[in-house]
């Protein structure tokens, strides 16, 4: 059943790139806003007429913290209707209109495969949420890498933050890659995300001769969805294993 339409409130924003901005709303009628991490919320955007045309949905990037505020990240579609409305005339202190929280992209209920969480852009939204709540409640987990991708150094989301957190949690891998960067630190990637998941299955495979038993979590824009998906079923990955949630 879908869940009635609620009034929220920006109550921050926060530009992390220059076309990538961090919103942090509240639900006042709520006390709390449950959601698992995964899931995403829409948007009633007052951009169109016709009230389907109006709907935007965002994945939510926080965890769930018993709070009744979240936190999403957006880019910017300049030839867009909702994005700009968003970029533009939406301010601290701004209402909107929001339901939620909806999907399925959530996590398995038992870590007990390696985990990859694949993406590109803000398609890292769904993932810091699951990162940070398996840390907060010191979920028992295998491996998760968790492969982000975007063009240049400067379009890095929550990078920081995240090599931060692979130094206290166990057994967690942050790979940032950058598809236009020719020289890149310790710990980053010069490439797209596929040549770094391969090269981290692959490696385990000439180690144990097998494929590591995997989650995968592909969150993002379609075509690098889409290759993500066939390259991991060409490597032998059942479709099974394979979790997508396409942005468009
Ligand atoms: C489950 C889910 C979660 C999502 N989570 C996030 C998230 O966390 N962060 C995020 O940034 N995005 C997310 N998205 C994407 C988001 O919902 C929007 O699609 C995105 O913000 C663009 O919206 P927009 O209204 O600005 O662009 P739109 O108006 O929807 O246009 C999108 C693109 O289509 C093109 N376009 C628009 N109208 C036309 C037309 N008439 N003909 C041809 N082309 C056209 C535009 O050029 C534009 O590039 C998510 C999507 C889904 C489905």
């Amino acid at each position: 059943m879908l869940q009635p339409w609620l009034k929220c409130v920006v109550i921050k924003t926060e530009d992390i790139t220059h076309s990538t901005r961090r919103f942090w709303i509240q639900i006042p009628e709520l006390t709390s806003f449950d959601f698992e991490p995964g899931q995403f919320v829409t948007f009633d955007l007052p951009i169109h007429e016709q009230r389907n045309k109006r709907w935007r949905s965002y994945s939510i990037a926080s965890a769930p913290d018993g709070s009744n505020i979240f936190e999403l990240v957006i880019v910017l579609m300049e030839d867009g209707l909702g994005t700009p409305h968003l970029f533009n005339d939406v301010t601290v202190g701004s209402e909107l209109i929001v339901r939620g929280p909806q999907g399925k992209f959530t996590m398995p209920p038992v870590l007990d495969k390696d985990l990859f969480l694949i993406c590109t852009g803000t398609g890292i939204a769904p993932f810091r949420s699951m990162v940070h709540y398996i840390d907060q409640h010191q979920i028992p987990h295998q491996r998760i890498h968790l492969v982000f991708g975007c063009r240049e150094f400067k379009d890095s989301l929550y990078e920081s933050e995240l090599k931060y957190l692979e130094k206290s949690m166990v057994n967690f891998y942050h790979h940032p890659c950058f598809s236009r960067e020719l020289s890149v630190g310790q710990g980053q990637y010069s490439g797209y995300v596929h040549a770094c998941y391969k090269t981290i299955i692959e490696a385990h495979r000439s180690e144990t001769g097998i494929l590591p038993p995997a989650y995968f979590y592909l969150c993002g824009w379609k075509n690098m969805v889409d290759d993500a998906k066939k390259t991991l079923l060409e490597i032998g990955y059942d479709k099974q294993a394979i979790h997508l949630e396409l942005y468009g």
